[in-house]
């Protein structure tokens, strides 16, 4: 995004405006970090803001939201309408309005004008103003960064500072994977120098398990099959056994890296059947040169980024796991 485009934005945004947030569908840490981390900021010039994310987010990101903003388009009849009188739509952490369900129909009717902050591998081509940098650590690192190119890094207060550091966090692995630099530790660094403390995020986020989360990962560990000679391994959940654990939306994420953590092993796949519709929910992840973006793009119809990435089946969880290692085998080249 170009300063030319960034005067753009803060010329309209020179007055009282009706703005929707949104985050993909499933949100994690980076997309309700960055949607409410954008929401405090936009706050500070009286605009009327609203966060809609297409279902419900999990429990160990509540605290983002102390005071219940976020409206629910799955919950709540009322955000059609705002999402089509909206002047200016900001669509965060996705490239691609299938990322947000039945919600881009609305996105489509509404004469808002778009602003895409994303860094996903290959953006569709929907917004007025993009922002998209697949080689960011987060979308949250890039709110900072959109911030400080609006000439507001003095508007960042401690909520704002929360949210983004918790995207952050939660979108590097804490700061191991390849793609933290040493610009997101710069921007970490300023967050910290509000006053947040960078411990109860953590706490928030990471020590917060209800019992029957820790009983799923251990039975989930104690289920990883690993594909001899292809430094692989994957995990299933079937509806019934995610049942038996009292499975809520959020409880199997960060499992598929456990995967990674084995000697040798190159890519770690998670097949969860999903709850509410008939599909297959699949997280891939790479250590290294082996690219999970493509293999999910080209096997699964996915996307993502080139260590991790995700996709849905319309197959049944057996079906899906044969015809991965079925696929598996014309990648052997990159595996081994
Ligand atoms: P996760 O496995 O944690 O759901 O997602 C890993 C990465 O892949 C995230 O950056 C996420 O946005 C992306 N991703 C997850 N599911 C899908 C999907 O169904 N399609 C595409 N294109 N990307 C996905
Ligand atoms: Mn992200």
């Amino acid at each position: 995004m170009n300063q030319i485009e960034i005067d753009k934005i803060k010329r309209f945004l020179s007055e009282k405006r009706k703005i929707v947030i949104i985050p993909h569908k499933n949100p994690d840490g980076d997309a309700i970090g960055a949607s409410t981390g954008l929401k405090y900021y936009l706050d500070h010039f009286n605009h009327n803001v609203e966060i809609i994310s297409p279902n419900q987010f999990p429990d160990f990101l509540k605290w983002m939201d102390p005071n219940n903003v976020i409206k629910i388009f799955d919950e709540d009849e009322k955000c059609a309408q705002k999402i089509i009188d909206a002047e200016l739509i900001f669509t965060l952490d996705f490239n691609n309005l299938v990322r947000i369900s039945a919600m881009k129909d609305h996105v489509k009717k509404s004469n808002a004008k778009l602003v895409m902050i994303d860094h996903h591998e290959n953006p569709a081509d929907y917004a007025d103003f993009m922002y998209s940098e697949p080689n960011m650590s987060s979308t949250c690192e890039m709110i900072y960064h959109f911030i400080e190119k609006m000439g507001d890094i003095d508007k960042i207060d401690k909520n704002i500072s929360r949210s983004l550091y918790a995207g952050i966090m939660t979108d590097t692995g804490s700061f191991k994977f390849p793609s933290t630099t040493e610009l997101t530790h710069q921007v970490i660094s300023n967050l910290l120098k509000t006053g947040i403390s960078h411990s109860d995020i953590h706490n928030h986020i990471y020590d917060n398990n209800k019992f029957e989360r820790v009983q799923l990962l251990s039975y989930s560990l104690s289920k990883i099959k690993v594909v001899e000679n292809l430094n692989t391994c994957f995990i299933s959940l079937s509806r019934k056994e995610l049942d038996k654990y009292k499975y809520e939306k959020g409880d199997t994420e960060g499992i598929v890296n456990y995967g990674l953590s084995i000697k040798n092993i190159k890519f770690a796949v998670i097949f969860m059947e999903d709850f509410n519709e008939n599909i297959i929910k699949i997280s891939l992840r790479s250590r290294g040169d082996f690219d999970v973006n493509e293999f999910s793009k080209n096997i699964f119809g996915g996307g993502g980024h080139k260590n991790a990435a995700g996709a849905i089946s319309k197959r049944s969880l057996e079906d899906t796991i044969n015809y991965f290692l079925e696929s598996l085998k014309s990648y052997e080249k990159l595996l081994i």
